[in-house]
Protein backbone atom coordinates (compact mmCIF):
# COMPACT_ATOMS: atom_id res chain seq x y z
CA UNK A 1 0.00 0.00 0.00
CA UNK A 2 1.23 3.30 -1.28
CA UNK A 3 1.43 6.23 1.68
CA UNK A 4 0.80 9.48 0.26
CA UNK A 5 4.09 10.74 -0.34
CA UNK A 6 4.45 7.72 -2.81
CA UNK A 7 1.28 8.54 -4.43
CA UNK A 8 2.40 12.10 -5.01
CA UNK A 9 5.77 11.40 -6.25
CA UNK A 10 3.85 9.72 -9.10
CA UNK A 11 0.78 11.56 -9.93
CA UNK A 12 3.07 15.06 -10.08
CA UNK A 13 5.46 13.46 -12.18
CA UNK A 14 2.30 13.05 -14.33
CA UNK A 15 0.86 16.78 -14.18
CA UNK A 16 3.99 17.67 -15.17
CA UNK A 17 3.17 18.99 -18.51
CA UNK A 18 0.03 20.53 -17.24
CA UNK A 19 1.31 24.16 -16.77
CA UNK A 20 -2.31 26.17 -16.65
CA UNK A 21 -1.70 27.75 -12.98
CA UNK A 22 -2.56 31.29 -12.66
CA UNK A 23 0.98 32.22 -12.00
CA UNK A 24 4.41 30.75 -14.32
CA UNK A 25 7.29 31.58 -14.90
CA UNK A 26 9.05 33.87 -17.72
CA UNK A 27 11.32 30.97 -18.97
CA UNK A 28 9.01 27.89 -19.86
CA UNK A 29 11.82 25.41 -19.56
CA UNK A 30 11.24 27.05 -16.10
CA UNK A 31 8.06 25.71 -15.66
CA UNK A 32 9.50 21.77 -16.02
CA UNK A 33 11.89 22.82 -13.57
CA UNK A 34 10.93 21.26 -10.01
CA UNK A 35 11.87 22.47 -6.69
CA UNK A 36 15.18 20.81 -6.41
CA UNK A 37 14.55 19.33 -2.94
CA UNK A 38 13.44 15.91 -3.95
CA UNK A 39 9.96 17.00 -3.23
CA UNK A 40 8.49 16.13 -7.32
CA UNK A 41 4.80 17.56 -5.85
CA UNK A 42 6.66 21.25 -5.22
CA UNK A 43 7.05 23.85 -8.17
CA UNK A 44 8.76 27.00 -8.50
CA UNK A 45 6.15 29.45 -9.71
CA UNK A 46 6.35 33.28 -10.53
CA UNK A 47 2.72 35.35 -9.17
CA UNK A 48 1.06 37.49 -10.87
CA UNK A 49 2.69 40.00 -9.36
CA UNK A 50 6.12 39.24 -9.73
CA UNK A 51 7.16 37.25 -6.41
CA UNK A 52 8.61 33.87 -6.46
CA UNK A 53 7.46 30.61 -4.25
CA UNK A 54 6.74 27.06 -4.42
CA UNK A 55 3.79 25.39 -4.70
CA UNK A 56 1.95 22.10 -4.24
CA UNK A 57 0.62 20.42 -7.58
CA UNK A 58 -0.99 17.42 -8.37
CA UNK A 59 -3.10 15.30 -9.84
CA UNK A 60 -5.51 13.38 -7.99
CA UNK A 61 -5.26 10.62 -9.88
CA UNK A 62 -4.14 9.65 -13.11
CA UNK A 63 -5.75 6.50 -14.35
CA UNK A 64 -8.06 8.15 -17.45
CA UNK A 65 -11.59 7.34 -19.10
CA UNK A 66 -10.45 9.25 -21.80
CA UNK A 67 -8.69 8.84 -24.98
CA UNK A 68 -6.64 12.09 -25.62
CA UNK A 69 -3.82 10.49 -27.75
CA UNK A 70 -1.35 13.02 -26.94
CA UNK A 71 -1.36 12.01 -23.23
CA UNK A 72 -0.13 9.35 -21.70
CA UNK A 73 -2.65 9.01 -19.11
CA UNK A 74 -5.63 7.95 -21.80
CA UNK A 75 -7.35 5.34 -21.30
CA UNK A 76 -5.98 1.69 -21.32
CA UNK A 77 -2.64 2.41 -21.11
CA UNK A 78 -0.20 0.38 -19.12
CA UNK A 79 1.27 2.29 -16.03
CA UNK A 80 0.77 2.60 -12.56
CA UNK A 81 -2.42 3.95 -11.03
CA UNK A 82 -2.31 5.75 -8.04
CA UNK A 83 -5.03 7.98 -6.44
CA UNK A 84 -5.68 10.20 -3.35
CA UNK A 85 -8.60 11.30 -1.48
CA UNK A 86 -10.05 14.50 -0.71
CA UNK A 87 -9.00 14.53 3.19
CA UNK A 88 -5.61 13.25 2.32
CA UNK A 89 -4.20 15.53 -0.30
CA UNK A 90 -5.84 18.54 2.22
CA UNK A 91 -4.58 17.07 5.37
CA UNK A 92 -0.94 16.89 3.60
CA UNK A 93 -1.22 20.21 2.26
CA UNK A 94 -1.99 21.45 5.06
CA UNK A 95 0.75 19.86 7.53
CA UNK A 96 3.58 20.91 4.88
CA UNK A 97 2.19 24.53 4.23
CA UNK A 98 2.58 25.01 8.11
CA UNK A 99 6.36 23.77 8.02
CA UNK A 100 7.54 26.04 5.25
CA UNK A 101 6.45 28.67 2.97
CA UNK A 102 4.01 27.36 -0.19
CA UNK A 103 2.17 29.80 -2.37
CA UNK A 104 -0.84 27.46 -2.19
CA UNK A 105 -1.92 24.24 -4.25
CA UNK A 106 -3.00 23.41 -7.39
CA UNK A 107 -5.08 20.62 -8.10
CA UNK A 108 -6.03 18.32 -11.37
CA UNK A 109 -7.09 15.13 -12.09
CA UNK A 110 -7.39 12.70 -15.01
CA UNK A 111 -10.93 11.73 -15.99
CA UNK A 112 -11.60 9.27 -12.79
CA UNK A 113 -14.76 7.68 -14.02
CA UNK A 114 -17.06 10.61 -15.22
CA UNK A 115 -16.09 13.59 -15.00
CA UNK A 116 -18.44 15.16 -12.12
CA UNK A 117 -17.30 11.99 -9.55
CA UNK A 118 -13.58 13.89 -10.33
CA UNK A 119 -15.40 17.45 -10.09
CA UNK A 120 -16.49 16.40 -6.83
CA UNK A 121 -12.97 14.86 -5.10
CA UNK A 122 -11.12 18.05 -6.56
CA UNK A 123 -13.95 20.25 -4.90
CA UNK A 124 -14.14 17.98 -1.51
CA UNK A 125 -10.19 19.02 -1.05
CA UNK A 126 -11.02 22.41 -1.31
CA UNK A 127 -13.81 22.59 0.66
CA UNK A 128 -12.15 20.36 3.48
CA UNK A 129 -9.14 23.24 3.27
CA UNK A 130 -11.07 26.28 3.46
CA UNK A 131 -13.71 25.12 5.77
CA UNK A 132 -12.12 22.44 7.92
CA UNK A 133 -8.57 23.80 7.95
CA UNK A 134 -9.57 27.57 7.55
CA UNK A 135 -6.60 27.45 4.85
CA UNK A 136 -7.46 31.02 3.08
CA UNK A 137 -4.08 30.48 0.66
CA UNK A 138 -4.47 30.25 -3.34
CA UNK A 139 -6.49 27.06 -4.09
CA UNK A 140 -5.88 26.57 -7.89
CA UNK A 141 -8.95 23.87 -9.48
CA UNK A 142 -8.84 22.36 -12.90
CA UNK A 143 -12.56 22.24 -14.36
CA UNK A 144 -13.27 18.48 -15.91
CA UNK A 145 -14.00 18.67 -19.75
CA UNK A 146 -17.42 17.52 -19.85
CA UNK A 147 -18.55 18.33 -16.04
CA UNK A 148 -21.81 19.73 -14.60
CA UNK A 149 -22.35 23.47 -14.74
CA UNK A 150 -23.52 22.94 -11.06
CA UNK A 151 -19.60 21.52 -10.34
CA UNK A 152 -18.44 24.89 -11.89
CA UNK A 153 -20.81 26.53 -9.22
CA UNK A 154 -19.31 24.85 -6.39
CA UNK A 155 -15.66 25.12 -7.53
CA UNK A 156 -15.91 28.69 -8.03
CA UNK A 157 -17.27 28.66 -3.83
CA UNK A 158 -13.39 27.76 -2.97
CA UNK A 159 -11.35 28.33 -5.48
CA UNK A 160 -9.08 31.06 -6.16
CA UNK A 161 -8.27 30.24 -9.88
CA UNK A 162 -9.98 27.84 -12.34
CA UNK A 163 -8.77 25.96 -15.58
CA UNK A 164 -10.22 24.49 -18.64
CA UNK A 165 -7.52 23.40 -20.74
CA UNK A 166 -9.09 24.33 -24.67
CA UNK A 167 -5.93 22.30 -26.18
CA UNK A 168 -6.39 23.28 -29.34
CA UNK A 169 -8.21 25.80 -31.87
CA UNK A 170 -11.18 24.23 -33.20
CA UNK A 171 -13.13 21.22 -33.13
CA UNK A 172 -11.46 20.17 -36.21
CA UNK A 173 -8.17 19.82 -34.57
CA UNK A 174 -9.83 18.13 -31.74
CA UNK A 175 -11.12 15.49 -33.80
CA UNK A 176 -7.94 14.40 -35.09
CA UNK A 177 -7.10 13.93 -30.90
CA UNK A 178 -9.94 12.90 -29.08
CA UNK A 179 -12.99 10.80 -29.72
CA UNK A 180 -14.89 10.82 -26.63
CA UNK A 181 -15.20 14.07 -25.91
CA UNK A 182 -17.30 17.08 -27.41
CA UNK A 183 -15.18 19.96 -28.42
CA UNK A 184 -18.06 22.69 -28.15
CA UNK A 185 -19.76 20.85 -25.43
CA UNK A 186 -17.70 19.82 -22.96
CA UNK A 187 -14.88 22.32 -23.74
CA UNK A 188 -16.24 25.58 -25.20
CA UNK A 189 -19.61 25.44 -23.65
CA UNK A 190 -17.82 25.22 -19.77
CA UNK A 191 -15.41 27.82 -20.38
CA UNK A 192 -17.97 30.64 -21.68
CA UNK A 193 -19.53 29.44 -18.75
CA UNK A 194 -16.53 30.14 -16.17
CA UNK A 195 -15.91 33.06 -18.13
CA UNK A 196 -19.67 34.48 -17.39
CA UNK A 197 -19.30 33.24 -13.83
CA UNK A 198 -16.25 35.15 -13.31
CA UNK A 199 -16.43 38.57 -15.71
CA UNK A 200 -16.10 41.84 -13.80
CA UNK A 201 -18.83 42.81 -11.40
CA UNK A 202 -20.18 39.46 -10.94
CA UNK A 203 -20.12 37.25 -7.44
CA UNK A 204 -16.44 35.59 -8.37
CA UNK A 205 -14.94 38.13 -10.43
CA UNK A 206 -11.80 37.65 -8.01
CA UNK A 207 -11.39 34.09 -9.27
CA UNK A 208 -8.77 33.90 -12.10
CA UNK A 209 -9.57 31.55 -15.29
CA UNK A 210 -6.59 30.07 -17.14
CA UNK A 211 -6.37 27.95 -20.33
CA UNK A 212 -4.30 25.76 -21.68
CA UNK A 213 -2.95 24.95 -25.73
CA UNK A 214 -1.20 21.25 -26.72
CA UNK A 215 0.97 22.64 -29.23
CA UNK A 216 1.98 20.44 -32.20
CA UNK A 217 -0.41 17.54 -30.97
CA UNK A 218 -2.72 18.33 -33.94
CA UNK A 219 -1.91 20.29 -36.98
CA UNK A 220 -2.93 23.43 -35.78
CA UNK A 221 -0.39 27.11 -37.32
CA UNK A 222 0.53 29.27 -34.73
CA UNK A 223 -1.70 31.77 -36.22
CA UNK A 224 -4.95 29.41 -35.37
CA UNK A 225 -3.33 29.12 -31.80
CA UNK A 226 -3.13 32.85 -32.01
CA UNK A 227 -6.70 33.74 -33.18
CA UNK A 228 -8.33 31.79 -30.78
CA UNK A 229 -6.57 33.45 -27.83
CA UNK A 230 -7.16 36.16 -29.50
CA UNK A 231 -10.89 35.31 -28.64
CA UNK A 232 -9.99 34.08 -25.19
CA UNK A 233 -8.51 37.35 -24.03
CA UNK A 234 -10.60 39.68 -26.00
CA UNK A 235 -14.64 38.37 -26.36
CA UNK A 236 -14.30 35.65 -23.83
CA UNK A 237 -12.66 37.74 -21.05
CA UNK A 238 -9.62 34.92 -20.13
CA UNK A 239 -7.48 36.30 -17.60
CA UNK A 240 -4.31 33.58 -18.73
CA UNK A 241 -2.96 31.22 -21.63
CA UNK A 242 -0.75 28.61 -21.51
CA UNK A 243 1.43 26.77 -24.19
CA UNK A 244 2.66 23.51 -23.94
CA UNK A 245 4.68 22.18 -26.09
CA UNK A 246 4.16 18.16 -27.13
CA UNK A 247 6.59 16.32 -26.77
CA UNK A 248 7.35 12.47 -27.12
CA UNK A 249 9.10 10.67 -24.66
CA UNK A 250 7.41 11.43 -21.35
CA UNK A 251 8.50 9.14 -19.10
CA UNK A 252 8.86 5.41 -20.51
CA UNK A 253 5.10 5.14 -21.66
CA UNK A 254 6.09 7.26 -24.85
CA UNK A 255 3.24 8.76 -26.73
CA UNK A 256 1.93 6.72 -30.40
CA UNK A 257 1.53 9.03 -33.67
CA UNK A 258 5.35 10.35 -33.73
CA UNK A 259 5.95 8.20 -37.00
CA UNK A 260 7.16 11.45 -39.50
CA UNK A 261 7.42 14.07 -37.21
CA UNK A 262 11.37 16.12 -37.49
CA UNK A 263 12.97 16.10 -34.55
CA UNK A 264 14.47 19.32 -34.41
CA UNK A 265 16.87 20.86 -31.37
CA UNK A 266 14.93 23.13 -29.90
CA UNK A 267 15.94 26.40 -27.99
CA UNK A 268 17.22 25.07 -24.55
CA UNK A 269 19.33 22.06 -26.34
CA UNK A 270 15.99 19.34 -26.41
CA UNK A 271 16.81 17.52 -28.93
CA UNK A 272 13.93 14.92 -28.56
CA UNK A 273 11.20 17.18 -28.70
CA UNK A 274 8.50 17.02 -31.08
CA UNK A 275 6.98 20.25 -31.18
CA UNK A 276 10.13 21.81 -30.30
CA UNK A 277 9.90 24.09 -27.27
CA UNK A 278 11.04 26.83 -29.49
CA UNK A 279 8.01 27.32 -30.63
CA UNK A 280 6.41 27.42 -27.75
CA UNK A 281 8.78 30.08 -26.36
CA UNK A 282 7.24 32.18 -29.54
CA UNK A 283 3.90 31.62 -28.61
CA UNK A 284 4.52 33.07 -25.05
CA UNK A 285 6.77 35.97 -26.76
CA UNK A 286 3.32 37.11 -29.08
CA UNK A 287 0.90 36.12 -25.82
CA UNK A 288 2.71 39.11 -23.92
CA UNK A 289 2.26 41.10 -27.26
CA UNK A 290 -1.49 40.49 -27.26
CA UNK A 291 -1.89 40.83 -23.13
CA UNK A 292 0.71 43.44 -21.98
CA UNK A 293 1.76 45.37 -24.88
CA UNK A 294 -1.19 46.39 -26.82
CA UNK A 295 -0.56 44.64 -29.92
CA UNK A 296 -3.65 43.95 -32.02
CA UNK A 297 -3.67 40.21 -33.46
CA UNK A 298 -3.73 41.42 -37.20
CA UNK A 299 -0.03 42.98 -36.03
CA UNK A 300 1.47 39.54 -35.26
CA UNK A 301 4.17 38.60 -38.00
CA UNK A 302 3.56 35.17 -39.19
CA UNK A 303 5.24 33.34 -41.80
CA UNK A 304 3.87 32.06 -44.74
CA UNK A 305 3.73 29.06 -43.47
CA UNK A 306 0.87 30.81 -40.59
CA UNK A 307 3.57 30.51 -38.20
CA UNK A 308 6.29 32.65 -36.01
CA UNK A 309 9.22 33.16 -37.30
CA UNK A 310 11.50 30.20 -35.04
CA UNK A 311 14.24 32.53 -35.31
CA UNK A 312 13.33 36.04 -33.94
CA UNK A 313 11.69 37.61 -31.42
CA UNK A 314 7.82 38.60 -33.25
CA UNK A 315 8.29 41.97 -31.62
CA UNK A 316 11.81 42.73 -32.82
CA UNK A 317 10.14 41.09 -35.94
CA UNK A 318 7.38 43.67 -36.10
CA UNK A 319 9.64 46.09 -35.67
CA UNK A 320 12.26 45.55 -38.57
CA UNK A 321 8.75 45.36 -40.77
CA UNK A 322 7.79 48.92 -39.18
CA UNK A 323 10.83 51.27 -39.82
CA UNK A 324 8.65 54.36 -39.96
CA UNK A 325 7.66 53.89 -36.63
CA UNK A 326 11.01 54.19 -35.25
CA UNK A 327 13.27 56.22 -33.85
CA UNK A 328 10.95 57.21 -31.04
CA UNK A 329 12.27 59.97 -28.68
CA UNK A 330 12.40 59.51 -24.97
CA UNK A 331 11.45 62.42 -23.97
CA UNK A 332 8.28 62.34 -25.41
CA UNK A 333 6.96 58.71 -26.71
CA UNK A 334 4.35 57.83 -24.81
CA UNK A 335 4.05 54.21 -22.65
CA UNK A 336 2.25 52.35 -25.33
CA UNK A 337 5.13 53.45 -28.14
CA UNK A 338 7.66 52.45 -25.37
CA UNK A 339 6.47 49.30 -24.75
CA UNK A 340 6.81 48.73 -29.18
CA UNK A 341 10.21 49.02 -28.87
CA UNK A 342 12.34 45.53 -28.79
CA UNK A 343 13.62 45.33 -25.44
CA UNK A 344 11.41 47.54 -23.55
CA UNK A 345 8.97 46.05 -21.27
CA UNK A 346 6.73 47.18 -18.49
CA UNK A 347 9.00 48.16 -16.31
CA UNK A 348 11.97 50.11 -18.30
CA UNK A 349 8.63 51.91 -19.93
CA UNK A 350 7.52 52.83 -16.69
CA UNK A 351 11.27 53.76 -15.29
CA UNK A 352 11.50 56.20 -18.51
CA UNK A 353 8.29 57.65 -18.18
CA UNK A 354 9.14 58.03 -14.05
CA UNK A 355 12.46 59.87 -15.26
CA UNK A 356 11.13 61.97 -17.42
CA UNK A 357 9.02 63.61 -14.63
CA UNK A 358 12.24 64.32 -12.81
CA UNK A 359 12.82 66.66 -16.13
CA UNK A 360 14.48 65.73 -19.72
CA UNK A 361 16.40 62.78 -20.14
CA UNK A 362 19.85 64.26 -21.52
CA UNK A 363 21.35 60.57 -22.64
CA UNK A 364 20.37 57.16 -23.20
CA UNK A 365 22.87 55.92 -20.59
CA UNK A 366 20.78 57.92 -18.44
CA UNK A 367 17.80 55.18 -18.35
CA UNK A 368 20.23 52.75 -16.80
CA UNK A 369 19.73 49.59 -19.22
CA UNK A 370 22.00 46.81 -18.79
CA UNK A 371 24.43 46.14 -21.21
CA UNK A 372 22.45 42.94 -22.88
CA UNK A 373 19.60 45.94 -23.15
CA UNK A 374 20.64 48.57 -23.69
CA UNK A 375 22.70 48.04 -27.26
CA UNK A 376 19.30 46.14 -28.64
CA UNK A 377 16.54 49.39 -27.42
CA UNK A 378 18.61 51.78 -28.25
CA UNK A 379 19.04 51.44 -32.03
CA UNK A 380 15.11 52.12 -31.82
CA UNK A 381 15.08 55.32 -29.09
CA UNK A 382 16.46 58.76 -29.80
CA UNK A 383 16.50 61.75 -27.80
S1 LIG B 1 -8.70 13.99 -20.21
FE1 LIG B 1 -6.72 14.80 -19.48
S2 LIG B 1 -5.75 13.10 -18.39
FE2 LIG B 1 -7.40 12.23 -19.62
S3 LIG B 1 -6.47 11.53 -21.53
FE3 LIG B 1 -7.23 13.62 -21.89
S4 LIG B 1 -5.52 15.01 -21.37
FE4 LIG B 1 -5.04 12.95 -20.50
Amino acid sequence: MMDTQQKLDILSRDAQYDLSCACGTKNPAEHRRQSGDGSSWLYPVTTASGGAGIMLKTLMGNRCSNDCRYCPLRANQDFRPAALGAAEIASFFYDLQKRRLLIGIFLSSAVLSTPDKTMQLLIDAAKILRTQYRYRGFIHLKIIPGCSLSAIDEALLYASALSLNIEVPSADHFCQLSATQDYGRDIMERLRYIASQTAVGTRHEHVGVSSQFIVGASDEDDRQILSAVNDLYGTMGISRVYYSAYQRGLGERGIPGEQGRVIEPDLFGNETSSAPLVREHRLYQADWLLRVYGFAYEELPFTQDGNLSREKDPKQLWAEANPARFPLSVNRASREELLRVPGIGPTWAKRIVSLRREGRISSLSAIGFPSSLGGKASRYLTL
